[in-house]
């Protein structure tokens, strides 16, 4: 049994070498052999020279680095491409996954599971954001259709059939909740709680958080589109009863106020709906626009005992 633990790491230099530690404590007692894949995410600090010295230190812990920022859903998944393991893991480099955790994790998938998550509560965290993030997920669900849990993330153990299956996904805007949940299998949960980073800092901003919301919900299916269609629909409607109830009115009575507030209302209301829908039309799009270039995820620049050739994903 192999056990590959893939780790994308931007901008970590601060928490690798307690990550180092962790990760070499921990996955000896679990038997069989492992690596540990760190994906270098395009770092502006010393996180790719670290690297290169833990890979030289010790030849269980390999390194990709990728040419640019690349994002994480690219790193994680440079990282999975070039695990070799029958089981995978995947966790951040900020031990705010906790990698004790992994023993039991690894034990489950060994018992058969093909992915066990575990899912951190969000005790510690800002009410706003807590109260947000369940608004979000109770939202989203009703919406697209993968089941996503609050407080799942991307800390899991994995099959290698489940690598497999993701690694089939060739899609380039790539929402890994929505993925993880869509490949399906054998999945079970375990809870621990929140822990926070251990150095550095999130790359998180409330506006990179909005943007993913809005992948997640477009990523997943087009019932938005649907939504455009049916409230379009109503409007038309609406405003072409209207528009007979103005002319009957105008034969019947002749015209006499200037009808600048009608106006006004039906012009704002019909121009504001079509922005939005244009704006909802022009996300799928793009989206396709962006698919059918069919550029690959990532690209490596560097690795030490991962594979030397940039991988592109089969599509
Ligand atoms: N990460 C990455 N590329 C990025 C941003 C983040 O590889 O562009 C990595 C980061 O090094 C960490 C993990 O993704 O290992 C999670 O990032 P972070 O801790 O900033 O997010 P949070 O834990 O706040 O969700
Ligand atoms: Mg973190």
């Amino acid at each position: 049994m192999r056990i590959s633990v893939v780790v994308p790491c931007f901008n970590e230099e601060a928490g690798l070498e307690e990550l180092y530690a962790a990760l070499s404590r921990v996955l000896p007692p679990l038997g069989g052999d492992f690596e540990v894949l760190l994906v270098d995410d395009g770092s502006t600090d010393k996180t790719l020279p670290l690297l290169r010295t833990i890979a030289e230190r010790d030849a269980r812990f390999k390194y990709l680095a990728l040419s640019r920022n690349f994002g994480k859903e690219a790193a994680m998944l440079a990282g999975l491409s070039h695990a070799t393991g029958d089981y995978v893991a995947i966790m951040d480099a900020d031990l705010q996954h906790p990698p004790e955790l992994l023993g039991r994790m690894v034990e489950m998938v060994g018992a058969g599971y093909d992915q066990v998550i575990a899912r951190r509560t969000r005790k510690g965290e800002a009410t706003v954001r807590k109260l947000v993030s369940t608004l979000y997920y109770k939202m989203i669900n009703k919406v697209i259709d993968v089941e996503l849990e609050n407080g799942v993330g991307d800390f899991r153990v994995l099959s290698r059939r489940a690598v497999q299956a993701l690694l089939s996904l060739g899609e380039y805007n790539r929402f890994s909740k929505g993925l993880f949940a869509w490949i399906g299998f054998d999945t079970a949960v375990i809870d621990y709680e929140n822990v926070t980073r251990s150095a550095g800092n999130s790359s998180w901003t409330f506006r990179k958080l909005l943007n993913y919301g809005i992948d997640g919900v477009v990523s997943f299916n087009s019932k938005p589109l649907r939504v455009a269609i049916y409230l379009g629909a109503l409007v038309t409607v609406l405003a072409f009863a209207y528009a007979v109830w103005v002319l009957v009115d105008a034969v019947r009575n002749g015209v006499d106020a200037p009808g600048y507030v009608t106006l006004m209302c039906g012009v704002l209301v019909l121009g504001g709906l079509q922005l939005l829908f244009l704006g909802v039309i022009g996300e799928y799009v793009g989206r396709i626009y962006f698919e059918s270039k069919r550029r690959p995820h990532f690209l490596v620049k560097e690795s030490a005992g991962a594979g030397h050739i940039p991988v592109t994903l089969p599509l």
